[in-house]
């Protein structure tokens, strides 16, 4: 491990200012990643930036519109225990109960998870089906975007110098609606996503006609991706097993992943079918309550 310096600032100014200094400084929140690319050099560092210490960082809040925001340093395990979560995010809350072990959970957060932008992050592809947006802060200000837009390839965001996640927003979801996620890994646990799928569907009031749906699809591509044409095609359908075969079968359309030793990309696109097949019958069975 590279000697570094270690700082945990108190306000986002503090920080702000810090990640603008001369020295090259990562941001730790969890550290589950940061310190292990540390130690095996994949990273360098003069200054980590510890910010677990910034008060609005770790919260989760309820706004007046009924949005969720999620502060960047909240840890797994804070989501999953949270009762107001699991109704607001049902695949967010899927993914940070399958982030890791319970070691992993108590430190890692949904905001370390999406600034990592690994393409085969767990909490990606929930926070991009709940139309999740990302609060950032630097030295011109705030600014939101929404979390679609955030990766930009393997490790790569849209991050600039000086600036950091503040949180995320999920909006309120609507009545009849409902999200899952779940990944294929060869282990039970401990080891990343072969392939991923969350969905987010909106039912008709009886609970038997998709009126809306979202697809994305985590590690089958250099980024998250949304399957687009399959989500629009599940519109008007009843919210049948044919219906969510035939989802599947579309969303891997966009998938387009490389073969390595988790899987073959033969293997990647065939999961990404049934992966969303699952998760669409479980985003039903949600959506109905
Ligand atoms: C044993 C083990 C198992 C794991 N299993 C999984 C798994 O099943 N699924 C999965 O998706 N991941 C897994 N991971 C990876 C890791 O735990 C997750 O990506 C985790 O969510 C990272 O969160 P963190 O708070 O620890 O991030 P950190 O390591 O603290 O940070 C991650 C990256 O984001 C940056 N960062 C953090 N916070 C901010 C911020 N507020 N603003 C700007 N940049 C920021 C850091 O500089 C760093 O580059 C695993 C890791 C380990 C060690």
């Amino acid at each position: 491990m590279i000697d570094f310096q270690y700082t945990a600032p108190a306000t986002l100014d503090e920080a702000v200012e810090n990640l603008n200094s001369n020295n090259e400084v990562q941001i730790l929140a969890g550290g589950t990643d940061i310190i292990v690319q540390l130690r095996e050099g994949h990273r360098t560092a003069d200054v980590v930036l510890d910010v677990k210490k910034i008060p609005e960082l770790r919260q989760i809040e309820t706004g007046s519109d009924g949005s969720l925001t999620i502060g960047a340093a909240v840890p797994c395990w804070q989501l999953y225990t949270d009762a107001s979560s699991a109704a607001h995010c049902g695949a967010l809350v899927d993914a940070t109960r399958i982030i890791g072990g319970w070691q992993i959970q108590s430190r890692a957060s949904v905001g370390g998870n999406l600034c990592n932008s690994s393409p085969a992050a767990d909490s990606i592809s929930p926070l991009i089906v709940s139309k999740a947006t990302a609060l950032i802060y630097g030295p011109a200000g705030t600014r939101e975007i929404p979390v679609a837009e955030f990766c930009t390839g393997p490790g790569r965001n849209i991050l600039e110098r000086g600036e950091l996640l503040t949180g995320i927003r999920i909006p309120k979801p609507p009545a009849e609606s409902g999200s899952a996620y779940q990944r294929f890994i060869p282990r039970n646990e401990m080891d990343i996503a072969v392939a991923g799928a969350a969905t987010w569907v909106r039912l008709d009031p009886a609970g038997e006609t998709i009126e809306e749906a979202r697809i994305a699809l985590a590690a089958v591509a250099p980024t998250p991706v949304i399957a687009q044409e399959a989500g629009n095609w599940l519109a008007g359908q009843p919210a049948t097993q044919e219906t969510f075969e035939r989802a599947g079968e579309l969303a891997k359309q966009v998938a387009n992943p490389i073969d390595d030793m988790r899987g073959t990309a033969e293997y990647r696109v065939h999961l990404a079918s049934v992966l969303t097949r699952r998760t669409l019958e479980k985003a039903c069975e949600r959506a109905r309550g």
